[in-house]
């Protein structure tokens, strides 16, 4: 399949467009490395298998065709990023000029598109999701108001911190109302927990070629700790943003750590876990509708669930005297906490604690 290049790529700041990257010292096999200002020794009480006194890849090959072919897009369809919130960050500073230019986002969500746009300058719109609509896209608003300044459209699919699916459809129909106007941003970290992944229809869409598709490996994959992530989208996008990521920029460590989860085993066991979790979810929702003062539990296609408490204050105090951690919502949603899924005897100490309500 040839690879699709997008016109979006217009939108772009003409200087990063132009951007020419840096170019770091080679390795040759075999060769001595007098090239790069490395010292002969690792530093004393390092035994990692990867030297540590020498710089890892200047960009990771390896974990890059690993990540290609586990999401099933070409080669130069995907950039590795240090978790999904660094694509984020690049796609801003990439689209958007500071004092000049907007991103598009739709609340309740993931709170880091507003910050990245803060930290660049951008200005940032909010079209609201519908609350009374569970939390759908405001399509037709989106495409009837788009503001004359915006680039980026942010969407996240399943949404954080209201757990829905925005239909593929949809997306693709927005996608292509907006061509020439807006690069669509689809923020899929928590595809595996729903029915279905749309991951490939989207960027395959004949209709659009301005989506991009964020995934991480800090969710399903259990490697938050790790920091990867990746943007999967046209490659004369991926290649431009690529030229924003530092050289070297996956530690030896974390490349060893993330290679390691991409085999054919490890995959196989992280699906049967995204099993567990999500028959954890359904259990966890039937037990905390039970319980008096919780007023809601939204369907939900991740790994949270979103929950309306008559006291939210109470159910965080009570959740955190059993010892467990869940997140108050109120300053995006009043009366409305997010809970995690945990494994069966995490889950059960939080009902044990909200037993009391
Ligand atoms: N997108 C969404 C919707 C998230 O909820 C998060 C993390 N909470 C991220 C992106 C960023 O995750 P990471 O940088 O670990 O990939």
């Amino acid at each position: 399949m040839t690879n699709i290049m997008s016109n979006s790529i217009e939108l772009a700041r003409p200087e990063i467009r132009k951007l020419v990257p840096y170019s770091a010292a080679g390795y040759g096999d075999g060769m001595i490395r007098l090239n790069a200002n490395e010292t002969p020794w690792s530093a004393p009480g390092q035994n990692a298998n990867a030297g540590l006194n020498r710089y890892p890849p200047e960009k990771p090959a390896e974990l890059t065709d690993r990540l290609t072919e586990f999401y099933g897009v070409e080669p130069g369809e995907l950039l590795a990023t240090r978790g999904s919130s660094e694509a984020i960050d690049l796609l801003i500073r990439g689209f958007c000029a500071a004092g000049q230019d907007a991103v598009v986002i739709c609340p309740p969500t993931f709170g880091m598109y507003r910050v990245y746009a803060d930290i660049q300058g951008a200005r940032v719109q909010e079209i609201p999701l519908l609350k009374a609509q569970g939390f759908a896209l405001d399509a037709d608003e989106i495409a009837r108001n788009w503001p004359a300044d915006g680039k980026l459209l942010f969407i996240c699919s399943p949404n954080n911190p209201t757990g829905n699916s925005i239909p593929t459809d949809q997306l693709n129909l927005l996608a292509s109302l907006l061509a020439g106007r807006a690069l669509v941003v689809i923020d899929a970290a928590y595809a595996e927990f729903a029915a279905e992944d749309p991951t490939l229809e989207l960027l395959r869409s004949a209709d659009n070629d301005n989506i991009v598709v964020l995934r991480t490996l800090s969710k399903a994959f259990g490697l938050a700790g790790a920091r990867c992530g990746a943007l999967l989208g046209p490659e004369n996008i991926v290649s431009m943003i690529s030229c924003l990521m530092p050289p070297y920029a996956f530690s030896s460590p974390t490349l060893e750590a993330v290679l390691a989860s991409l085999t054919p085993a490890a995959q196989a066991e992280m699906a049967s876990r995204v099993e567990v979790i999500c028959a954890e979810r359904e259990r966890l929702a039937t037990a905390l509708e039970t319980l008096p003062g919780i007023t809601k539990v939204w369907p939900s296609d991740a790994n949270f669930l979103l929950v309306d408490a008559a006291d939210t204050e109470r159910c965080s105090e009570l959740a955190r005297r059993g010892g467990v951690l869940i997140r108050n919502f109120g300053w995006q949603l009043p009366g409305s906490l997010r809970i995690t899924v945990g494994d069966r005897s995490d889950n059960d100490r939080l009902l044990e604690s909200l037993a009391e309500l």
